[in-house]
């Protein structure tokens, strides 16, 4: 929760927007709608507190947070970026972990691969020269 709510107070600053009064019993900040760019935005927390909602009565829009930044505002969503689970529910905790495995193995294969042809070409050219 502590990285979408420093991702509220970005997408707030970049917004022009503030805090003012409450929204399901928790803070509301009123912000710059992206979307239609009247002062009707509004970020708050749905009613659970799980995750920050946004919505616009002016264009009526109404979706998540994190939905809006992924929409306008894509270079923010590095804030959540060490904290990958608030942004892709896991289903199965294991098959993630495996997925993560094996797409650093085939990385470090790659590298291998590239560091050894290096090798080679290096190798080639030193041929090469000594003829
Ligand atoms: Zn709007």
């Amino acid at each position: 929760m502590s990285n979408e709510l420093g991702l509220v107070l970005q997408v707030v600053g970049r917004l022009k927007g503030k805090q003012n009064g409450t929204f399901n019993g928790r803070d509301k900040w009123e912000v710059v709608c992206p979307y239609c760019g009247r002062k009707s935005g509004m970020i708050g927390r749905v009613k659970t507190g799980d995750y920050f909602l946004y919505a616009c009565p002016a264009c009526n829009t109404s979706t998540s947070l994190k939905n809006m930044v992924h929409e306008k505002m894509p270079d923010l969503k590095y804030v959540l970026t060490h904290n990958e689970n608030s942004w892709y529910p896991i289903q199965n905790t294991s098959s993630k972990k495996g997925i993560t495995k094996k797409k650093r193995s085939f990385k470090e294969k790659q590298e291998t691969r590239s560091i050894a042809q290096e090798i080679m070409m290096r190798g080639r050219s030193g041929e090469i020269s000594n003829q």
